[in-house]
């Protein structure tokens, strides 16, 4: 925004004290601006794969679809997710992108007399969506870069209507155990309700992953977000999905678009879902991936915040902004996360080994000239 203007004055008071989401600098952009190719893109949490041979051949054989509508019902894709956590397909609610289910949710249960409880270092689009529709954001201070449980309780008031919780947290990669997590929801009043964000569900270990989808049978108020855009590589075609109670989907999907995904994206996403070997592999990658960054790291003494996600947030012991803008100048993106009250730390999307090597070298000479 330049300065305010007679439109700005015109804007809900939420909008006009709100700040735009800031996503990671595009490959293009930054090879317009050095003039070379050969980008290394580590900002966004993306699959380093590429999508997964499935999902590119549903898409080719569909393209043709183009020109009708596609199914507003999601038919296909919410059978098949039903299938898979042995839900009803009621109980789902698909999203452009997980994102819209964030958005949704806002829309559908909040007014701006009522109030929204998160943890400071959470994931920007909390802030966006609530105060998108005027409702107050009550940020809870973190625990060791996590969750502080106890305190978001404690913060709840009769006009809290609703809780965000990521799961690993998106930027720090904080993991909270099933059995605290568990306990909170339990805890809730049954006026407020919980989302659940877990758009890296897929990359925490079997050992670690909590049950939730279980926990719906008995709570009303519970949404979980998951999302096709980080493990199963489909991103760019914007398409995630809510489970829940069949009374919380219906409300969400009153409030949504009746064509909120386009036709690519849902056969995309079916055929992903498919693909264990491609899955596997991708974990397979990142678990290789935060070996190696960790690895660099620890050699060249600096600490990070442990990581369940496909990502991993480092501290520089020192203002990040320099050392982003250096990597910049030799063609590698990460993520500033100063934005999210981390002025020190940088996120790194863990990327193959041939990209992770190439920041890994960009670092190690920029640390050794500052
Ligand atoms: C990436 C991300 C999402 C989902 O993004 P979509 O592409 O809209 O599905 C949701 N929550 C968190 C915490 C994320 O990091």
């Amino acid at each position: 925004m330049n300065k305010p203007s007679a439109l700005f004055d015109l804007a809900s008071a939420g909008v006009q004290h709100s700040s735009p989401y800031i996503p990671g600098k595009p490959v293009e952009e930054l090879e317009r601006e050095l003039g070379l190719t050969g980008i290394v893109k580590l900002a966004s949490n993306e699959n380093p794969l590429g999508p997964s041979p499935s999902a590119i051949h549903a898409i080719q054989a569909h393209i043709a679809d183009l020109t009708r509508y596609p199914d507003g019902s999601g038919f296909r894709l919410k059978q098949a997710l039903a299938a898979k956590y042995h839900l009803s397909p009621n109980q789902i609610t698909l999203g452009n992108g997980s994102n819209e289910l964030l958005e949704l949710v806002a829309r559908t249960f909040l007014t701006p007399a009522l109030s929204v409880v998160f943890s400071q270092h959470a994931f920007a689009v909390y802030p966006i969506v609530t105060q998108a529709v005027g409702a107050k954001a009550i940020v809870v201070p973190a625990l060791n870069y996590g969750h502080d449980l106890e305190a978001m309780l404690q913060s709840i008031t009769p006009q809290t209507r609703l809780v965000f919780i990521a799961n690993p947290n998106n930027p720090t990669g904080t993991l909270l155990p099933q059995a605290q997590l568990q306990q909170f929801i339990k805890a809730l009043p049954p006026t407020v309700v919980c989302v659940l964000d877990e758009a890296y569900y897929e990359f925490v270990s079997a050992g670690q992953q909590c049950d939730s989808v279980a926990w719906l049978a008995e709570c009303p108020n519970l949404l979980i977000t998951r999302t096709f855009s980080k493990a199963y590589g489909l991103a760019g075609l914007r398409i995630g999905y809510g489970l829940s109670s069949a009374d919380m989907a219906d409300l969400l999907n009153r409030v949504r678009q009746p064509f909120n995904n386009n036709s690519l994206a849902l056969v995309a996403a079916e055929a992903a879902l498919a693909d264990a070997v491609y899955l596997q592999k991708t974990i397979q990658l990142n678990q290789d991936g935060m070996q190696q960054l960790t690895n660099a790291f620890k050699a060249l003494g600096l600490n990070w915040i442990p990581s369940a996600g496909n990502f991993v947030t480092v501290d520089l012991k020192r203002p990040a902004d320099a050392i982003y803008t250096a990597l910049l100048a030799k063609g590698v993106i990460v993520r500033p996360v100063a934005n999210y009250d981390l002025p020190n730390h940088l996120r790194i999307s863990i990327g193959t080994a041939v990209e992770n090597q190439v920041f890994i070298d960009a670092l190690t000479a920029i640390l050794a000239n500052v």
